[in-house]
């Protein structure tokens, strides 16, 4: 099945001279939808994961299945100020200036070996941030597994994981 078909791109959102790889059609579609995670599952299994780890907020919608079809738990990684208890905080630097990811203290053991997942890789910034946030909790970062790749970006040059990516934009 032809996954792009699927995605629909809406230019200038959400600034103008963005394009936006929409997923949305994607999830509305039932087969699409099932193929996706069914590739996707595949995708983290090659990894040997203990645990997933899913980047806020679309590598959630991800994550869930795919931890339930490969009959593994998955973390948040959110963004500053969402999660409640003791966390585990990264900043990391943006074009202009910085932000701040967060997990929950204590939900990933020390050693596991975690695979991390999100909808779309575009300069590699977040994805990169999660793996020293996830390192800095002991884990060791197996893999990245992402349903798109905007190949343009070379975010795949800033991420030291092996990473796999369903579906390439140049
Ligand atoms: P990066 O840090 O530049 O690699 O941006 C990746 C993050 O931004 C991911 O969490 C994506 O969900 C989000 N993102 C960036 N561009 C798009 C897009 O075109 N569509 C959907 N999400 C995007």
């Amino acid at each position: 099945m032809d996954l792009k078909a699927h995605i629909r791109t809406i230019p200038d959102f959400p600034k103008p001279g963005i394009l936006f790889y929409d997923i949305s059609t994607l999830l509305a579609h039932a087969e699409a939808w099932r193929e996706t995670v069914e590739r996707l599952a595949d995708a983290v299994r090659a990894y040997r994961p203990d645990v997933l780890a899913a980047i806020e907020s679309r590598g959630f919608i991800f994550a869930a299945p795919v931890a339930y079809k490969l009959g593994i738990g998955f973390t948040m990684v959110r963004k500053v100020g969402k999660l409640p208890g003791a966390v585990v905080s990264h900043a990391y630097d943006l074009e202009y200036g910085s932000d701040t990811l967060q997990v929950a203290e204590g939900l990933v053991p020390a050693g596991s070996r975690v695979v991390l997942i999100d909808d779309l890789l575009a300069t590699g910034g977040t994805a990169q941030a999660s793996v020293q946030l996830l390192r800095k909790v002991g884990a060791e970062v197996a893999g990245a597994v992402f349903l798109i790749e905007l190949m343009g970006l070379k975010g795949r040059a800033r991420l030291d994981v092996p990473m796999t990516t369903l579906l390439g934009y140049e």
